[in-house]
């Protein structure tokens, strides 16, 4: 018989992390997003939580858990804390996971270990200010030189919006980078893109000012610039010509992560609202008791369980071995437009107080709309379950 109750390990880790999120994540949360200061403290906590190694073997510093334990401690943080969630998201499924499903065992012990611990974040660069959705178009390039101490890669070009890439405890970043011409079997050529690990620090390199967002105020975003950036011929990450492949594999499973995310924060809306309605009187009663906003409720609760239901689904494929691919687009695309729609409806719910930022649902209002952006938007979904559909 099919079942969806989550195991005990699970359900657990879920509680764990939900107690977590409202007793050591929220009460911080606001004072992050106005100062738009890194949460150092709470990320510390995660890491002796050890929320950063869930998916990582104990070998590498992990708790030897899965993708599906990650998502569902991103749900939980995603209900109280965007930042704080898209803070883990970045810094397991795409600073840490490309040296676990890509790095040789060196590179693995080398980074796995500090970045599973959470006393170390690193960023993911694919994204170009002119190539995004469509990230083969990337410019940013490498060239092997020989030096005097070896081959190293000569790194220039540049990369935009890129997580976790400049804070205090940032190690590195892996870029996607062109690093030569590939000849086709059928005559034509096309660039030939690697992945190349490119430490903090490294001279030529540098995360330029944090943007000014919209949302995820907490969440550390920077535009990347590299200028003769040199790095070991080692610290090629995965084959090479490989990247560009790898990359996209890392964005399918990524999209259960995000998806997990949008689905906390759309039930988030949900509790926040429910809570209030039953508080909030109008016309002598509380305006929980008008169908009206009933019906508004129900429908976030309903758009709340169908992004939760379609992430369990994408995660449980992803964990038999299954082709994930579509389901992870269709995850995504539900759960990031369930989480929007589920924070305008709030703050409707929530009147004038909706729009004052000081209320949990206004900075879910900020913080959702990316989540229709990043790791593909809504149109990139689209195109990814249309191809699958062979169209
Ligand atoms: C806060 C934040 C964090 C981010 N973190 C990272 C990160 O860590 N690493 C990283 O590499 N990137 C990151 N990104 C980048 C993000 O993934 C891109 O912004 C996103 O993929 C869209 O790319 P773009 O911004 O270049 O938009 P574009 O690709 O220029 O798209 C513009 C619009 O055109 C639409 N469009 C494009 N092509 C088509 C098409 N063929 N058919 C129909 N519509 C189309 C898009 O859907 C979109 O609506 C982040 C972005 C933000 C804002």
């Amino acid at each position: 018989m099919v079942d969806f109750q989550l195991a005990d390990e699970y359900r657990e880790l879920s509680e764990t992390v939900r107690e977590f999120a409202d007793e050591v994540v929220a009460p911080v949360s606001q004072k992050h997003d106005e100062e738009h200061s890194f949460p150092y403290e709470v990320v510390s906590q995660m890491g002796e939580l050890g929320l950063f190694g869930l998916p990582f073997p104990e070998d590498y510093g992990g708790m030897g858990g899965d993708y599906f334990a990650l998502a569902l401690a991103l749900e939980q943080l995603g209900r109280v804390d965007q930042s704080v969630a898209i803070t883990l998201e970045a810094g397991v499924s795409l600073g840490a996971m490309p040296v676990f499903r890509f790095g040789t065992e060196e590179q693995k012990q080398a980074w796995l270990p500090d970045l599973a611990a959470g006393r170390a974040l690193a960023g993911f660069g694919l994204t170009e200010p002119e190539a995004g959705s469509d990230a083969g178009g990337t410019k940013t390039n490498a060239r092997l030189e020989e030096t005097t101490h070896g081959r190293e890669w000569v790194i220039n070009g540049s990369k935009e919006f890129i997580t976790n890439s400049g804070t205090d405890i940032t190690r590195f970043v892996t870029v996607t980078a062109v690093t030569g011409v590939e000849n086709r079997p059928d005559g034509t050529t096309r660039k030939e893109i690697s992945t190349i690990i490119v430490p903090s620090g490294t001279p030529g390199f540098r995360a330029e000012k944090p943007y000014n967002k919209v949302g995820w105020n907490a969440s550390d975003t920077h535009p990347l610039s590299f200028k003769d950036a040199r790095v070991p011929e080692e610290n090629l990450l995965g084959v090479r010509g490989r990247g560009y492949a790898n990359f996209l594999s890392i964005l399918d499973e990524g999209r259960i992560a995000i998806a997990a995310l949008g689905t906390g924060a759309a039930q988030g809306c949900v509790d926040l609202s429910v809570k209030y309605a039953k508080e909030r009187s109008a016309f002598g009663t509380n305006i929980g008791k008008y169908q009206a906003i009933q019906f508004k409720i129900a429908r976030m609760q309903v758009r709340a369980h169908t992004a939760r239901l379609a992430y369990y689904d994408a995660a449980a494929r992803m964990l038999a071995g299954k082709p994930f691919k579509t389901e992870a687009a269709i995850a995504k695309m539900v759960a990031g437009e369930a989480a929007m729609d589920n924070a305008r409806d709030a703050t409707q719910v929530f009147g004038g107080y909706g729009f004052i930022n000081e209320f949990t649902v206004a900075r879910h209002y900020r913080d959702s709309k990316i989540l229709e952006v990043g790791e593909g938007t809504t149109e990139v979904q689209l195109m990814l379950i249309a191809r699958e559909l062979g169209l």
